[in-house]
């Protein structure tokens, strides 16, 4: 038999990540020391009184069954108590908030829920693919907003045609973001909620990152990140994606949320009852244990990280290559040198052993960019710094 693919299907890019992946383990195979700064997969260990509340969750029976729907109780409250304290955003546990294994998910059915065919999605890029392969999938057409230096990697609303924003349903934003690292400000975000108001388009924000910040000497208000949800108007707009992955080190978890407009929610839900049955009820005990818990474990792991990010940043810096001191998130964005593009020298450090993903690869205007995670112990960083010299 002749098995066809769909369409939709056919029109997806390889995602990037997994082809990242396979190209790692295949040098790995040959023998070679990679060290990956590539996939940003935080390295250090679930918290452990996180792992202790997962063990007595699954010992209850009750864990064991379908979850369905939105969530615990308890999980949803522990969401709304963990947005007022941290946001001081105020949001109803019965309908402002929807459990997600992994805000990937999430993120990856809502244009079921409000897309048509030829409608468009306006996607960040370079940005987090996920974007633009659910806009794809749901049968809905792309606009990429571009992410440029010269405007602060923030996207130029104004430039987007008015024939398109006439059939736009709905855009996708994230700051902290990835993979630049800026941090939106309080004024963007107002422009952005009036915005959606005048053409009536759904916004959602991705927030995966609001927690890995860095506080450095120059006093900056745009640090702590804010939520989307804290300006005035947003929630008649607008929903936000969360993820526990980044902040509490629980990729592998796959526990998430969204929050916001209960209209929105309410669409999304509506894919989910259909598609999933929820997120796993030992797992939301596991995150409850995080959002309720002590939260200076977080505080660790931003300090983990900011050695890396100036250990990396300096060095970079003196090899003689262009690179911002992120505020946020846990990756570099990097100028690659001139004469080479971002995937000749993604390939060259890879020849290296060192793993980086081209910025192209996440966009057009990713080119002339690649991409560092911080996701690896300060000794290799300094090891890889000692092989991209050789290169340079
Ligand atoms: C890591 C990441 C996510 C996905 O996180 P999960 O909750 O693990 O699915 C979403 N958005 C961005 C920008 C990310 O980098």
């Amino acid at each position: 038999m002749e098995i066809k693919y769909s369409d939709k299907l056919m029109s997806l890019p390889p995602y990037l990540f997994i082809e990242l992946d396979r190209k790692k383990k295949e040098l790995q195979q040959k023998g070679v020391d990679i060290i990956s700064l590539g996939v940003g997969d935080p390295d250090l260990p679930t918290h452990s009184h996180i792992i202790e509340a997962m063990k007595k969750a699954i010992d209850n029976p009750k864990t064991h069954q379908y979850p369905f729907g939105k969530g615990l109780e308890e999980f949803c409250v522990a969401v709304a108590n963990w947005y007022k304290k941290r946001f001081n955003v105020e949001l109803d546990p019965n309908n402002e908030v929807h459990s997600l294994i992994g805000s990937k998910e999430g993120i990856a059915h809502l244009p079921l829920a409000f897309v048509d065919k030829d409608d468009y999605v306006l996607v960040p890029e370079p940005g987090y693919p996920v974007y633009s392969s659910s806009v794809i999938l749901a049968g809905g057409k792309v606009y990429y907003m571009s992410l440029k230096e010269d405007n602060n990697f923030l996207p130029i609303l104004e430039d987007i045609p008015k024939d398109i924003l006439k059939r736009t349903k709905l855009m996708f934003l994230n700051y902290p973001n990835n993979p630049t690292t800026q941090v939106a400000t309080k004024k963007f975000f107002e422009r952005v909620v009036e915005f959606a108001k005048e053409y009536n388009i759904i916004v959602a924000h991705d927030c995966a990152y609001s927690e890995i910040y860095f506080k450095d000497d120059k006093l900056d208000d745009s640090i702590p990140p804010i939520s989307f949800l804290s300006i005035k108007g947003a929630k008649d707009v607008g929903i936000e994606f969360h993820s526990l992955s980044k902040t509490y080190n629980m990729t592998g978890w796959r526990v998430g949320f969204v929050c916001g407009n209960k209209d929105i929610i309410f669409g999304l839900s509506k894919v989910k009852d259909n598609y999933d049955s929820g997120v796993f009820s030992a797992i939301q005990y596991a995150a409850i244990a995080a959002l309720e818990g002590p939260q200076d474990c977080i505080e660790n792991v931003r300090q983990i990280y900011k050695e890396r990010r100036d250990i990396l940043f300096n060095g970079l810096r003196k090899l003689g290559l262009d690179v911002f001191l992120p505020k946020a998130t846990f990756y570099l964005w990097c100028k690659v040198p001139k004469k080479e593009t971002s995937l000749s020298f993604a390939e060259k450090l890879l020849n290296v052993g060192v793993v980086v993903t081209p910025g192209v690869g996440m966009g057009k205007s990713g080119e002339g960019y690649v991409r560092f995670a911080l996701t690896v112990p300060k000794e290799r960083i300094q090891e890889a710094l000692e092989r991209i010299k050789k290169v340079l």
